[in-house]
């Protein structure tokens, strides 16, 4: 506890400082009404007035006098309208957290505390008891007589974000909607109106797995040894964790969380979103039972709720949970556990950029915890920090009863091409592969990393391809609404049976997405039953489960879909995997395209003889000499690492460099321009050693997105701390001269640079 803590349960507490969600880098000083019973206490949230707005924000200092530094006049403090809760959702320690991860990835207290707390929790109208809540119906159901109107489909795209259920007035909130259009959904049976329960645990209708009982392996027992080694030591420790897939990781996990909690202290396990988590939150919960807690963006926000009290009351000692968990508010931590740790859903992409596996270490760092990073495919910097002795690697090299990770073949696209004179999607050894391995009653994967049926419409008379209203991006066809749609905003419209600019019929639908492969394959196979898994077609809560487990037991054949079906998944019957348009990520201008598609690749492979049966692995591509494909067919991590280094050294990316982007968004292009010019005439004073490379701005890879125009600064430096000076400093006064800071967006570590 914080000297200043200690000293409110004694002292009367007359003043408090609260960090609020907007973008100043500053607390305000409020007065505490002395007639009311709640006593101010650090981490509180507390309802107070902010020019003529009342906002929500969290208590981070208390005073019994201002202090005379803060300078501020005492008649004129307004005081607390509210405070929310009796007791503070975090503790001292996740305060400290927030306030680091704000400072590091220059960005807001205030903001950062909210990104904290799970969706919703900051508004008061989440508290234990019956509300009035939304919930998606089954779309094929709807009356879709009418259009959707730009605000219906908001609602939907909300509802299905936030897993299919949401409490009424959270969703008018975050879909910036009335009442209205809501309620005509309800009326056309796109939605239905209940009331939610006040029971919220989120599996426990669920039956839970047994858990058998293994004999460790020797690299399992050595990396385990060496973690609750650790744990004993109560002293920060970081570890990689390198296993290949299938090498039995999870079972390492869950022995040395029984550990901490043997050890009497918590663990957290941080797990990427969406895929893992259902399957994992289920094996926690038989390995844990209600000790554990888990807290991901698939639960109504209800349940999350409940969940993150459990654990503040130290009911729950584990907790499971994608990005936010890092910040759950777990007493006397041991472990924290990142499993995946390359995956790309750690880091959040709006304000604040942070990313969850390098808070995990911090905390870890602050607590007296031990890190463990795992992945079959460590994040370059991950394995750059295991090389240089940061972090203490472990290996587990083999898979779990020496079976042989899969084979993998490259099909060279040109070749398939040339044999059949024209474009193929699907080529003649991917299908014959199919075919055989149907025959045997063996079960078959599909990857594409696309959505829809097309990529792009084409005009052959004009050369016209269509491009979505708001952002600089070809629309997408879906065949089965015969919309196009943009990935990137949900603009979408009919799609046209003409060319919208020079009116002619030759319409050419180019580049397949998983809609259309799957129909491909639908036709080839008609009697496999194939089950396609994206975005488009998990639509209510539950889906992905459920296509899953029809999987996992046979019901299904062949899974065709996005890097949704790529990871963690254990599925034994499963002996080929087809990877269809990979050339999409190695094609894309991002330093990390190569790493990308070498993971996306291994992890995938990895999906393919996991149980007896030896596992297939076919590639098509039109770059069969890529280094990131040629490593991941022959599993070589370290090839990879060293050929990857190799480029990042020539790029000046990271692990060389420590890298920063200043992206300035704004619907009119020239003020972007000018306020991008002004960042840099202050980057450019703040740099007069030049130890910081600073290039633009310049028009980003995406150059209009959400009707917002963006322009770039990328900057570089050997000197991490060069770059962070410069950067504060720069903004600083950016700030002071007035230039507008609500356009600027500042991303340290930047996982893309598109
Ligand atoms: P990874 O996460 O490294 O890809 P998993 O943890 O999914 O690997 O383990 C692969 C499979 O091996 C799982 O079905 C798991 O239950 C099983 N397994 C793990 N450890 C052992 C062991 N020591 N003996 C037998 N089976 C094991
Ligand atoms: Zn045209
Ligand atoms: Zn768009």
């Amino acid at each position: 506890m914080t000297l200043t803590a200690i000293k409110s349960k004694t002292e009367a507490v007359n003043f408090v400082e609260v960090v609020l969600p907007v973008p100043l880098k500053r607390s305000f000083t409020y007065a505490v009404p002395q007639d009311v019973a709640t006593r101010p206490e650090l981490g509180q949230r507390v309802r107070v007035p902010f020019g003529k707005r009342r906002l929500i924000g969290f208590v981070t200092a208390t005073h019994t006098e201002i202090p005379k530094d803060l300078d501020v006049d005492i008649k004129k403090l307004r005081p607390i309208i509210e405070f929310l809760d009796d007791e503070p959702l975090i503790t001292p320690e996740i305060l400290r957290l927030s306030e680091w991860t704000a400072d590091y990835y220059a960005s807001f207290w205030g903001e950062t505390l909210k990104a904290a707390l799970p969706a919703g929790m900051n508004s008061e109208n989440v508290r234990p008891k019956r509300r009035k809540a939304v919930k998606l119906l089954d779309p094929a159901l709807a009356d879709h007589s009418k259009a959707l109107t730009e605000q219906q489909s908001a609602i939907l795209e909300t509802l299905t974000d936030a897993g299919g259920e949401m409490l009424w007035i959270d969703l008018l909130d975050s879909a910036n909607v009335g009442a209205s259009p809501v309620n005509t959904l309800v009326k056309r049976r796109f939605l239905d109106v209940f009331v939610q329960d006040i029971l919220r645990d989120p599996i426990s209708a669920e039956k839970l797995p047994e858990r058998p009982a293994f004999a460790l392996t020797v690299h399992q027992d050595s990396a385990l040894a060496a973690i609750t080694d650790a744990i004993d030591e109560s002293e920060f420790k970081a570890f990689l964790l390198h296993g290949v897939t299938g090498s039995g990781k999870t079972e390492v996990y869950f022995r040395a969380i029984r550990h901490s909690i043997a050890m009497g202290r918590s663990a957290l396990m941080l797990v990427p979103e969406i895929a893992l988590t259902p399957v994992f939150s289920r094996q926690l919960r038989s390995a844990f039972g209600t000790t554990v807690a888990i807290l991901h963006s698939g639960l109504s926000q209800g349940e999350r709720f409940d969940e993150w009290r459990r654990i503040r009351a130290g009911e729950a000692r584990v907790a499971i949970g994608t990005r936010s968990a890092v910040f759950a508010p777990l007493e006397n931590i041991g472990l924290i556990i990142v499993d995946e740790e390359h995956d790309a859903s750690y880091r959040q992409r709006e304000s604040p950029f942070y990313n969850a596996r390098d808070v995990a270490v911090v905390r870890a760092n602050f607590a007296g915890a031990v890190a463990v990073l795992g992945s079959a495919t460590p994040a370059m910097e991950s394995f750059h920090n295991a090389q240089n002795g940061k972090y203490t690697l472990l290996s587990m090299p083999e898979r779990i009863g020496g079976r042989n990770l899969a084979a993998a073949e490259l099909v060279d696209m040109r070749e398939a091409f040339r044999r059949a004179g024209k474009d193929v999607a699907l080529s003649a050894e991917l299908l014959e592969a199919i075919g055989e391995t149907a025959s045997r009653g063996e079960q078959i994967i599909v990857l594409m990393n696309r959505r829809g049926f097309s990529q792009f419409v084409l005009c052959r008379t004009c050369g016209e391809t269509i491009k979505c209203e708001n952002c600089d991006i070809t629309l997408t066809f879906h065949r089965r609404d015969g919309r196009l749609s943009c990935h990137y905003c949900g603009f979408g419209m009919p799609a046209p049976r003409v060319c919208p600019k020079c009116e002619s019929e030759f319409l050419y639908f180019v580049g397949e997405g998983t809609e259309n492969i799957a129909d491909q394959l639908a036709k080839k196979f008609p009697a496999l039953k194939i089950e396609r898994i994206d975005r488009d077609s998990i639509t209510r809560k539950g889906e992905l489960e459920q296509k899953l487990r029809d999987f996992a037991e046979g019901r299904t054949d062949m899974l065709v879909g996005t890097q949704m079906i790529a990871k963690g998944h254990d599925f034994p019957n499963v002996t080929l995997v087809g990877v269809v348009g990979v050339d999409i990520g190695l094609g894309l201008p991002d330093l990390r395209s190569a790493e990308r598609t070498f993971q996306m690749i291994t992890q995938v492979a990895g999906r393919s003889g996991r149980g007896e049966k030896p596992g297939r692995v076919v590639i098509q591509t039109y770059h069969p000499d890529h280094y990131a494909l040629k490593r991941s067919m022959a599993q070589d991590y370290e090839g990879f690492y060293g050929d990857e280094l190799k480029f990042r050294e020539n790029f000046r990316y990271p692990p060389f460099v420590a890298l920063a982007s200043i992206m300035v968004r704004h619907r009119d292009l020239s003020r972007a321009k000018s306020i991008a010019n002004a960042i840099r005439r202050f980057l450019d004073a703040a740099n007069p050693s030049k130890a910081v490379r600073i290039v633009g701005p310049a028009s980003a890879s995406i150059a209009r997105l959400k009707n917002e125009y963006r322009m770039q600064l990328i900057l570089r430096s050997e000197s991490r701390r060069e770059l962070r000076k410069v950067v504060d400093i720069a903004l600083a006064e950016a700030e002071a001269r007035g230039v507008e800071m609500r356009y600027v967006y500042v991303e340290i570590d930047p996982v893309s640079l598109m």
